[in-house]
């Protein structure tokens, strides 16, 4: 695609991103080295910004043994984040990718089939795995109690996202809310696990007390579009009235259609955020 059509379709403040190296996926088995400059003297990027975030992580390495989140077997003790074998077997979200949503492409294209028929009121997002390859890692981290792989997913996203996080100038992370009967029952909300994790690394505060989820809707996977829609309706409200931000990214496990990120962000942009980005750990792979 040529360069100035491609700025054209950058209108609503997008921006394409550099390809990943795939070195940087290599990165994501280690421990990080803290503050260890690389070859060219530039620090690593994979270091902490919060010292809170580091005694976080180590007392819950404590109670909850680290586990890779592919297999499952039980890691040496502050050693690994995966066996480096299973994180060959992840699919890490390579260009090409939506422009919109970040679903990588089987073709070199601007949008996914999705993003070019439906108008999403996000500006933009980004995911780090198709969903096939960590599809039952995946569940076991929302629905089998495995808390503890929020330390692989959200270092992963951080690693992998924080950079464009920057660049879009974000001033919080936003998780997607659970309902609190949920959050009861589950003990704890992904999405938000993620968001502290990523905050350890970038310095993005976690806001949690802009949006809530006020009635309990059926799981999404269940329904058609319209029925989405609907279920979606009136699922979120604004907890306070002096918001006070600008620009944010929502934090989410799974994007699949982006009805949830839309319904979010109209309440937002309801409550005075301007602009509204995503970052998800996972995403269906498209056309
Ligand atoms: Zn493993
Ligand atoms: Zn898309």
């Amino acid at each position: 695609m040529e360069q100035g059509k491609r700025r054209d379709c950058l209108k609503d403040g997008g921006a394409r991103l550099p390809q990943m190296q795939y070195s940087q996926f290599r990165k994501l088995g280690e421990m990080e080295k803290r503050g260890k400059k690389d070859g060219n003297g530039r620090k690593q990027d994979v270091k902490r910004e919060s010292v809170t975030g580091f005694c976080i992580e180590w007392m819950w390495d404590l109670l909850f043994p680290r586990r890779c989140p592919v297999c499952d077997g039980v890691l040496r003790f502050r050693k690994e984040y995966i066996c480096p074998e299973c994180l060959e077997k992840i699919k890490f979200i390579r260009e090409p990718a939506c422009m919109k949503c970040g679903k990588g492409l089987r073709e070199e294209a601007e949008y996914c089939y999705d993003c070019a028929r439906k108008k999403h009121l996000y500006i933009q997002g980004a995911a780090l795995f198709e969903y096939g390859s960590a599809a039952s890692s995946i569940y076991r981290f929302k629905y089998g109690g495995r808390q503890e792989y929020a330390v692989f997913f959200g270092r992963s996203m951080a690693v992998m996202l924080g950079e464009r996080m920057r660049r879009w100038r974000v001033q919080a992370l936003v998780p997607v809310p659970i309902h609190v009967s949920r959050l009861r029952k589950r003990g704890y909300n992904q999405a938000q696990l993620l968001a502290e994790v990523i905050s350890s690394y970038t310095g993005i505060p976690v806001r949690t007390d802009i949006i809530a989820r006020q009635k309990k809707t059926a799981p999404q996977k269940e329904l058609d579009e319209k029925q989405r829609q609907n279920n979606l309706k009136r699922a979120f409200k604004i907890l306070r009235n002096d918001v006070k931000l600008s620009t944010i990214v929502i934090i989410d496990d799974i994007y699949t259609t982006g009805s949830t990120i839309d319904a979010m962000t109209a309440m937002l942009h309801a409550a005075g955020v301007e602009k509204v980005y995503y970052a998800a750990l996972a995403i269906g792979s498209g056309l």
